[in-house]
């Protein structure tokens, strides 16, 4: 799972070099107890932080499950550090003002955990060290062995696949190393543990895996990665794939985690479909308005069929021409026939008949008029005709019957 390649590590302090790691090559796997032996100053901080990405390599390349780090940015190490890796201090790293609890807690605030789920779980993981009863100590009311403790429950704390312990007992005495080590063998159990120690008796009796370093260079192996192991491992991690139900199940738990960010992502994701609909239907609606509009607006202009129809056009351009072929002699009285012509009504006339009785029998036998027309007006042309009972007309197109007299008994006095 991990693989280093050729690492280098130089350090620079002003102009002098020094070279702490001088190409390194090892592979470790998924789940093995890994010592690393060496004398002070060997490499082996050097490595272990490289390894778990709180210091960069100088050259070479390492690889977490066969990807290649060298391109990884920040946030990747980020990542990879709070996610898959879980550090255990020689000076415990605690810190001292806040309680045990809290200590633990703090490798969770990162990782986006509720602050109900982080104490849960520190208190879970306080618990499985032996602390479940000291959680709100302070550190320093703690003995040392307690306090490593702590900082193996903080390392345990996110479930990482992998933990690197840097001499995890080098300040402790030996029986209290006894138990830590027992502990760190436990939950070794399903994990990647590489740990850092100068002490051959503790790496013999606890680790699977043997490596010993001197000068930042490899110089011994006991149980190194063989061919086989790496084309097994890559059938099994070929095989590691979620079933579509598990990681259905996983999302959802994730989201009920976060049930605040979850309602109000739903909220707002709701508004704007609310509002793409609300715009649809609105310009629908309008469409469907202007297109009522349209054909309500066309009804007021009917098309009227009438019982004779001018060509009014035509008997304009008969009026002109006619003008220019017969042109008259100056002094002489002459007939336009062809106007005469061309105002009778006719066939070949200007002024023509139409025949009313077929069309409107056509239209009431035909199904297509009712289909295309909104309305069909049939209009009689005939004038009211209403008598009074002294025998005056009244007739409502035209005067009243007193204007009327009115009228005819002015006419006489301006005759005259
Ligand atoms: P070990 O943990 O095996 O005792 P280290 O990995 O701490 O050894 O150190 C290896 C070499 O690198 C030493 O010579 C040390 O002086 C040097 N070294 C370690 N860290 C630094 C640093 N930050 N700056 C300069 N030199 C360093
Ligand atoms: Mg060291």
């Amino acid at each position: 799972m991990l693989e280093l390649r050729d690492i280098r590590k130089t350090y620079y302090t002003g102009k002098v070099a020094t070279e702490a790691l001088k190409g390194i090559s090892i592979r470790f796997r998924r789940n093995e107890f890994v010592s690393i032996l060496g004398p002070s100053g060997c490499g082996k901080t050097t490595l272990l932080n490289i390894i778990g990405g709180l210091d960069q390599y100088t050259d070479g390349d390492l690889l977490i499950e066969g990807v290649s780090t060298k391109k990884y940015r920040d946030p990747d190490w980020d990542t990879y550090r709070n996610y898959r890796v879980g550090f255990i201090f020689q000076s415990y790293n605690l810190i001292m003002h806040q309680s045990v609890l809290a200590n633990v807690e703090m490798a969770l605030t990162l990782s986006g955990v509720s602050r109900s789920e982080r104490k849960k779980r520190a208190a879970e993981a306080l618990r499985k060290v032996g602390l479940g009863d000291q959680i709100n100590k302070k550190p320093n009311q703690l003995s040392g062995g307690q306090m490593q403790r702590v900082s193996i429950a903080r390392a345990l704390v996110n479930d990482p696949e992998i933990i690197l312990a840097d001499e995890p007992t080098g300040a402790l005495d030996s029986v209290t190393s006894i138990q830590i080590m027992d502990l760190l063998k436990e939950i070794a159990g399903d994990k990647l543990v590489v740990m850092v120690t100068h002490n051959p008796d503790i790496a013999r009796d606890y680790s699977t895996r043997i490596v010993e370093l001197k000068d930042g260079m490899l110089i011994g192996d006991s149980n190194p990665y063989t061919e086989d192991e790496v084309f097994t491992e890559q059938r099994v991690t070929g095989r590691t794939s979620m079933s579509f139900l598990t990681s259905l199940a996983l999302s959802f738990r994730n989201l009920l985690t976060k049930k605040g960010r979850t309602l109000l992502t739903a909220f707002a994701g709701s508004i704007g479909i609310i509002g793409i609909a609300l715009v649809l239907s609105l310009s629908n609606g309008v469409n469907n308005m202007t297109k009522e509009l349209e054909r309500d607006a066309l009804s007021d202009y009917p098309i009227t069929v009438e019982k004779t129809s001018f060509d009014l056009l035509g008997i304009f351009s008969t009026i002109s021409e006619g003008s220019k072929e017969n042109a008259c002699e100056a002094g002489k009285i002459c007939t336009r026939d062809d106007l005469v012509k061309a105002t009778v009504i006719s066939d070949d006339g200007l002024i023509k008949k139409n025949d009313l009785r077929s069309l409107k029998a056509y239209i009431e036998s035909s199904e297509d008029f009712t289909k295309y027309t909104d309305e069909i007006d049939y209009a009689y042309n005939l004038k009211l005709q209403v008598f009074e009972t002294d025998g005056t007309r009244v007739n409502p197109t035209t005067f009243k019957a007193e204007d009327e007299a009115d009228l005819f008994k002015e006419l006489p006095a301006s005759k005259e």
